[in-house]
């Protein structure tokens, strides 16, 4: 049984820390909403009311929090992490955030005798829930295998990419794929409904040949009924487009369809969808062709 304090109980975060409770393990949540905190404690977890009571005397710390200002806050910030945890503490960064805070905080961690993992994931709230998700994790290897078995119970797939940062590259990586498959589904569709075909049977031809991938099985039959509950907001995404863009920079290379994709989730939010799925990229494509459509 190891004692977990684990910050930002959302989306992600919920699930997550309730197989680590399943598990047996002692978890203390702290979340800014009192209801994400509720629900730890309904399911079986402790409730605390500042970061610092929960990280107290913990062994591991996981964070799991929107973006980069949010673990600066909860890790850096007065009373955060850093400041009230015992030294040895492992510190698990699951959050999407830039390469840069990661580094970040692993220097901070190191000035103060806390090891520190940037563990970013994929696999959506569905991997979460199944506790399925794939976890690329950056930092020493003695601290991976010091965290893999926790690891072992939010995830299926998990991999040491490399050194501190690493793991936000490969997330940052990972999303702009997703956004480009979102995209392009989002216009196969829009062709074949504009063509005069069905597109549910369309994309179901598709999901059985080269084109198939994890985006057509899970989310094609929702994406043409336009049902775009989140899952993983367009705001989220807009922040990853603009981790993706500023790593592609740093590196010295030119990403021509990830700009462009980054420009239509721009689009999306500015259209007001920034709460939506980011399935609602179809929203933007339609719009494009004057095709707008409601969702259910
Ligand atoms: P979310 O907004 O549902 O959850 C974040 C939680 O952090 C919220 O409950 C919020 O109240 C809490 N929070 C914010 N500031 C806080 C603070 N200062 N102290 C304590 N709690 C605070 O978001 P999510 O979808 O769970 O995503 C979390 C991270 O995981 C993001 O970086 C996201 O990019 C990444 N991610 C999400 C998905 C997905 O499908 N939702 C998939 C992979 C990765």
């Amino acid at each position: 049984m190891t004692k977990i304090a684990f910050i930002g109980l959302g989306i992600m975060g919920g699930p997550m820390s309730g197989h680590l409770v399943a598990a047996e393990h002692d978890v203390t949540g702290f979340d800014v909403s009192a209801d994400a905190v509720a629900r730890l404690v309904a399911a079986g977890g402790t409730g605390a009311s500042s970061v610092a009571e929960a990280a107290e005397g913990a062994d591991v710390v996981i964070t799991m929090l929107p973006n980069h200002p949010h673990v600066e806050d909860v890790v850096l910030g007065a009373s955060g992490v850093l400041e009230v945890a015992k030294p040895g503490t492992l510190l698990i960064d699951m959050s999407t955030i830039r390469p840069e805070t990661s580094l970040e905080v692993a220097k901070a961690g190191k000035d103060k005798g806390i090891r520190v993992l940037d563990a970013p994931v994929s696999g959506g709230e569905a991997g979460a829930k199944q506790a399925a998700l794939s976890i690329m994790v950056g930092g020493d290897e003695e601290d991976f295998a010091a965290a893999k078995p926790l690891l072992g119970v939010v995830g299926k797939t998990i991999v040491h990419v490399g050194p501190h940062g690493a793991g936000q590259v490969v997330k940052a990586a990972n999303q702009l794929v997703v956004g480009g498959i979102y995209g392009l589904v989002g216009e196969a569709i829009v062709l074949m409904e504009a063509s005069g075909v069905d597109a549910k049977i369309g994309l179901d031809v598709l999901a059985g040949g080269l084109a198939a991938n994890r985006i057509l099985d899970l989310k094609r039959e929702s994406m043409v009924a336009r049902q775009f509950k989140p899952g993983f907001r367009i705001d989220l995404h807009h922040k990853d487009m603009g981790i993706a863009l500023a790593a592609a920079r740093e590196a010295d290379v030119s990403l021509p369809l990830t700009g462009m994709v980054a420009q239509l989730v721009s689009a999306a939010r500015a259209m007001g969808y920034g709460s939506l799925d980011h399935s609602a990229l179809l929203k933007v494509t339609e719009a494009l062709s004057g095709r707008s459509q409601n969702e259910e």
